[in-house]
């Protein structure tokens, strides 16, 4: 027997209804702030990512899913989703528009990781993205509306922590500071800090082993080496955050997984128990489009995994809309009753009703016990009789209660009934 692959898994019906609210929000969310969505294929070219994302990060070196097609052409499934975009971006020219162009996307992305809960190896991720505008009202309108998602989805309990990694100007020297910081207790560093020290020394701030984090405390913090652009910058985006009453720390750890971002960086953590507390996150990345060829296009953006999101909403108990489901169930008799009931079904169907129909043949008990585990609203029951007399028999599924109808007169004695 096949299984999902490892750190995947199926998304079932009864789960559906999780996934519409969480997509809906999303798409409601972004219409309220003029984002546009955007596909992009869920490969790209594998040197999109090695280039943007950089090697030196676990997304990259450890965890990226690479594929070699029938024509030797290295590809990668998307481990994240603002490389495709900046890459579509560039591709269409969509620099051409009035900037800052605004959008969004919900797309799985990949990363080989070590399954747990809240971990995954295809995941999704709903994110946006603001490109060509260095205005710190933008870094402020995107941690507003991560900030507004997570309201509007019904959880509230969420902190917002913030850090501004600087720039390609200023932060070199901070790197060096850092290192001189990191260098006598090399011994101590886990093997991965070992590796970044010299490969990604930022991410040594946020390596979760003990003994690396004693050495992080007293690390020095990078907001105390911003050039004055850069400080101005932060300055900005706290005024802004204050005004807009929107609650944050700054957190002098916070550096982010991936590479390419520049100024500021944050994320939302659930207040829940647990390992994986990081619900999205995101940050400016002045540099990627030129690192893409581009001209330099400073944007800001953000991205929050749905599986994360969900597994918070069920632990909270947050009440989703179910799904719709068949208003109408149709039960048949007999073979000459089967036509008259798929012509029936057909014929609702394009008066919009919703209608699910038997098939095969199951006694009409069978039908029945159907009709009730599907909890339609009503069921119509064909036989021989009722295709020679041209009715049928209309059961109210609630009442029991049971009439015979001209089978013409369907539409109209389903008029005003609710759909379940
Ligand atoms: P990142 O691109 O790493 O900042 O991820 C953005 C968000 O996606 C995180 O805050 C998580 O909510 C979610 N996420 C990242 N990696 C995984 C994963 N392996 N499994 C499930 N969710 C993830």
């Amino acid at each position: 027997m096949y299984k999902a692959p490892r750190g995947t898994s199926d998304i079932l019906p009864h789960e559906q209804g999780y996934w519409r609210y969480v997509e809906e929000k999303a798409a409601l969310l972004c219409q309220l702030y003029g984002y546009q969505r955007i596909t992009a294929p869920v490969f790209e070219d594998l040197g999109l990512f090695t280039r943007i994302v950089a090697e030196g990060t676990d997304i990259v070196d450890k965890e990226m899913y690479v594929i070699r097609d029938r024509s030797g052409q290295k590809l990668a499934l998307s481990p994240e989703g603002t490389a495709p975009v900046c890459r579509a971006y560039l591709e269409h020219g969509l620099y051409n528009l009035p900037q800052p162009v605004r959008l969004y996307y919900i797309a799985p992305a990949f990363r080989y990781e070590r399954p747990q809960a809240g971990r995954y190896r295809q995941h999704h991720q709903f994110g946006v993205e603001a490109l060509g505008d260095a205005d710190p009202a933008l870094d402020a309108e995107v941690i507003e509306m991560a900030n507004q998602f997570f309201l509007s989805l019904g959880l509230p309990g969420f902190s917002m922590q913030i850090n501004s990694i600087g720039c390609r100007a200023c932060r070199p020297k901070y790197i060096e500071a850092l290192k001189q910081h990191y260098s006598p207790y090399m011994a101590h560093l886990c093997p991965d800090c070992k590796v970044r020290f010299t490969k990604n020394p930022l991410r040594l701030l946020d390596c979760k082993n003990p003994s690396c984090q004693k050495v992080a405390e007293t690390a020095p913090k990078s907001i105390h080496y911003l050039c004055n652009e850069c400080r101005t910058h932060f300055e900005s985006v706290q005024e802004y955050l204050t005004a807009l009453e929107l609650p944050f720390q700054v957190s002098h750890r916070l550096v982010r997984g991936l590479d390419y971002y520049t100024r500021t960086v944050f994320e939302i953590q659930s207040q829940e128990e647990g390992a994986q507390s990081a619900l999205g996150g995101g940050g400016r990345y002045d540099d990627l489009i030129e690192q893409l060829g581009g001209k330099p296009t400073p944007s800001v953006g953000f991205a929050a995994g749905i599986e994360r999101i969900i597994s918070s909403l069920r632990a909270r108990k947050v009440d989703v809309p179910a799904l719709p489901k068949s208003h109408v169930f149709i039960a048949y008799v007999g073979e000459e009753a089967k036509l008259e009931a798929m012509k029936l079904a057909s014929r609702l169907r394009r008066g919009q009703i919703a209608v699910m129909e038997a098939t095969g043949s199951k006694s009409l008990k069978g039908q029945m016990r159907q009709a009730n585990a599907l909890g339609t609203s009503y069921t119509i029951i064909v036989g021989k009789a009722e295709v020679q007399s041209k009715t049928v028999i209309l059961r109210d599924m609630k009442s029991g209660e049971q009439k015979s109808i001209p089978s013409a007169e369907v539409e109209t004695a389903l008029k005003g009934t609710e759909s379940p």
